[in-house]
């Protein structure tokens, strides 16, 4: 039998591209491909790319120059997959362009390069298939696509409206990770508080009783897994204060991530921001009478066109009433296409420069008192790399790959994935120090 074709992936951009790679990979070593370390010896490269902001854009191109440069052999899959020209400009000898979501046309393309061998007495994907990340936390991607329209992204024309997976669907997966091993459960979407709204909230069989296609519906059954639960992109809606309970409860990690992006209401009107008629400092106030523990996480952009002194002023004023747990901060990048480049009153470089210094200087006195307020207490801690004596690991407020860590060290030898309880000793901005109880 001849030899495997193998493959070597890069897998560009946000968690929600990295479950395509997962995907597609799944996919391929079912059909007995293998995976590459390196482009040099790999029968084709294939890049996932992603189109979202220019940086990312250009971080896209670099990728397949230098797949293009190592092997020669290229197929672009991804956001930027979406809009080929620019690629095919600049690199006519790709083998294959095609956009997200599209997993038979990436497959075809793998197929007519590097036919797959057929060998069907060998089952060589596992179940839960194939994950990138590490072994013990995984993303769950609910749904696909968004409904929304806001001013700076071009996610909707990429992706498509919202298209939700019935809830049956979500757990089957979610079980087979969780059998796998799996410790934790990133639930990932663009909206995750919208989910099923495509659906009408359609209920589908799962161990014999009905789900319904619900946010707080899905969280909660996810809950009974027994493994962490942790939720991403979440909006200030009302239907979101079903989810406080659980977390109150220890069924969902006391975790939100809702990218709020300005305060101000005249920048969300110009932003087009789901919710943001809401108001959203009295939420989070009222979540966190109900679970006091609850850290939010949170991405902001400064320096939007048509944003004043005043409407920035409001955005520090929110922060610190807001007291987040981890903010990012983005300077305002025109992408390609999207419909606030149209907008006047640009905002000078340098005053985005100043607002995002004052910004990040604001948010740096809020995070360093939540980090302190944690010294002291004891707290579960999943560990990320095990060791005899020393490890890392992250605690219910931090999401793997954006937030902090808690460096833990014990007189035990502590496994990658085992949860352990951690007594904190110290903090410092974004991490946590503590001793194995
Ligand atoms: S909610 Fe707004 S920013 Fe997020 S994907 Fe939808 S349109 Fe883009």
């Amino acid at each position: 039998m001849n030899a495997p074709a193998r493959i070597s992936f890069v897998s560009l951009g946000c968690p929600k591209a990295l479950v395509d790679s997962e995907r597609i990979v799944t996919h391929l070593r079912s059909e007995g491909y293998e995976l590459s370390k390196t482009h040099e010896g790999a029968d084709l490269v294939i890049v996932n790319t992603c189109g979202f902001l220019d940086s990312a854009k250009a971080e896209s191109l670099e990728a397949i120059g230098k797949a293009m440069g190592e092997n020669g052999r290229v197929i672009v899959t991804g956001c930027m997959g979406a809009q080929p020209e620019p690629i095919r400009a600049r690199f006519p000898d790709v083998l294959a362009i095609t956009g997200p979501q599209q997993y038979e046309s990436v497959i075809g393309a793998v197929h007519a390069a590097a036919p797959p061998r057929h060998d069907p007495f060998v089952d060589l994907v596992p179940p839960q298939g194939v994950k990138l990340t590490p072994r013990h936390y995984a993303y769950l991607k609910i749904s696909e696509g968004c409904n929304h329209r806001c001013s700076f992204c071009i996610i909707p024309h990429l992706r498509g409206d919202l298209v939700s997976r019935p809830a049956a669907d979500v757990m089957r997966e979610a079980e087979r990770l969780v059998g796998a091993g799996v410790k934790e459960l990133l639930v990932i979407s663009q909206d995750t508080s919208a989910y099923g709204v495509d659906l009408r909230y359609a209920t589908s069989t799962w161990k014999g009783r009905e789900l319904r296609a619900q946010f707080a519906d899905l969280a909660a059954a996810l809950g009974e897994l027994g493994v962490w639960v942790r939720l991403h992109y979440v909006y200030p809606y009302p239907h979101v204060d079903a989810v406080l309970p659980l977390m109150a409860d220890g069924k969902v990690l006391p975790y939100l991530d809702i990218p709020f992006q300005h305060a101000s209401p005249r920048v969300l009107k110009a932003m087009k921001r789901p919710a943001h008629q809401d108001r959203s400092l009295d939420r989070i106030r009222a979540w966190r009478e109900i679970c006091p523990d609850l850290a939010i996480r949170s991405t902001f952009i400064v320096g939007f066109p048509g944003e004043t002194e005043e409407d920035f002023q409001l955005l520090l004023a929110w922060l610190k009433e807001a007291r987040l747990d981890r903010v990012g901060c983005f300077k305002y990048e025109p992408v390609a296409g999207a419909p606030a480049n149209d907008l006047p009153d640009s905002v000078p470089e340098e005053i985005k420069e100043q607002r995002w210094h004052r910004f990040m200087a604001a948010q740096r006195a809020v995070s360093a008192a939540r980090q302190k307020s944690r010294v002291g207490r004891r707290i579960p801690v999943i560990i990320d790399a095990g060791g005899a004596q020393q490890a890392r690991g992250r605690s219910p407020w931090d999401a793997p790959e954006i937030d902090g860590v808690v460096h833990v060290t014990g007189r035990r030898p502590m496994r990658t994935g085992d949860v352990v309880t951690v007594r904190i000793d110290r903090a410092d901005e974004y991490d946590l120090f503590g001793s194995l109880v």
